[in-house]
């Protein structure tokens, strides 16, 4: 299927692409089209106009700030996967860039378009959510910042209004005692996760004094199992207390989404069953 005529411009900046969108009411970014080109073919989107933000430079590229990555909202999934710097101090987000679909999604998806498309399928979104992660969004009358647990707002919704480009993402970073693993069972078809697991665990003397769980695919939105995260604090990440602390995975995925393929109780079990294995990986990797 053919999308509907559509006007196309292109900015130079992002202030550019904020005067664009306020210009042209019911227009949409342009990032790295993958998910926005697909829904104007089936007509599931038909904005009036494009605003192709894909040359701002300024958009682009990751760098190392103290203890945090600033991370452009255009830079793609794979300059994430392959970059030294998040390799060295965010494992975990270059382990989920790395498993977003294939090497053709990866070379032009941008992390920018992942989380304001708000996919509940999405592996971004569940990162930034575990890493507590902040979004820079630049709009008419200057910038904000949106703490990753107030951005998501439902299926496909987030806190971006209509006139914002979402500009950078701030993840803080970290190191020795802590690890971090993502697993996430895909669909066959696209990749996508059916379930995704994010952990997030630091360990010292042999306990547990911080653990971060997100589930994604199995709800609207990512949730923290926070009910998961208070069980295993302050213990050791042992296969027993894991399995107490797995055991909260479940009850904590209100309104479970089921399909087709995998439905609800079904999520709800491999949700479970991947939070056990990515807590210990987490774990292991803390312990070095
Ligand atoms: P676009 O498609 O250009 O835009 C998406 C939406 O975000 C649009 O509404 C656009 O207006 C808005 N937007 C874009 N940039 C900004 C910005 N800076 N500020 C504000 N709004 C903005 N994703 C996964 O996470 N895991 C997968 O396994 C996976 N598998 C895929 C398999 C296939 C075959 C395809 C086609 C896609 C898959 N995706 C997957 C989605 C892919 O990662 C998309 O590239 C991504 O979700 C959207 O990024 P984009 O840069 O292409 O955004």
């Amino acid at each position: 299927m053919y999308s509907a005529t559509v006007d196309y411009y292109r900015a130079a900046s992002v202030a550019d692409a904020v005067k664009m969108l306020q210009k042209n009411k019911g227009a949409k970014l342009l990032a790295g089209g993958h998910s926005l080109i697909p829904s104007m073919k089936l007509r599931v989107a038909q904005p009036v106009a494009l605003v192709d933000i894909g040359r701002i430079k300024e958009l682009s590229g990751i760098s190392l700030d103290g203890s945090s990555l600033k991370i452009g909202a255009l830079t793609t999934h794979n300059e994430i996967a392959t970059s030294a710097d998040v390799k060295a101090h965010c494992a975990i987000l270059a382990e989920a860039a790395g498993l977003i679909a294939d090497q053709q999604v990866r070379n032009r998806g941008t992390i920018g378009g992942s989380l304001a498309q708000a996919d509940p399928a999405a592996d971004f979104p569940t990162l930034i959510t575990v890493l507590d992660a902040t979004l820079t969004v630049a709009g008419p009358i200057g910038t904000r910042d949106i703490a990753a647990k107030d951005f998501f707002k439902d299926l496909f919704t987030t806190a971006l209004a209509e006139n914002e480009v979402l500009t950078t993402i701030t993840v803080p970073t970290y190191g020795a005692g802590t690890g971090g693993a993502y697993l996430k069972m895909k669909h066959p078809a696209s990749g996508y996760a059916v379930v995704g697991v994010a952990a997030l665990v630091s360990v010292s003397g042999g306990k547990c004094t911080d653990v971060r769980l997100a589930v994604g695919g199995a709800t609207a939105n990512p949730a923290r199992i926070s009910a998961s995260e208070a069980a295993l604090n302050g213990k050791a990440p042992d296969d027993a207390n894991i399995a107490s602390a797995i055991a909260h995975v479940a009850g904590s995925l209100s309104n479970t989404l089921g399909d087709h393929y995998a439905s609800a109780g079904y999520r709800q079990n491999v949700a479970a069953v991947m939070s056990g294995r990515a807590l210990k990986l987490a774990a292991e990797r803390a312990a070095g």
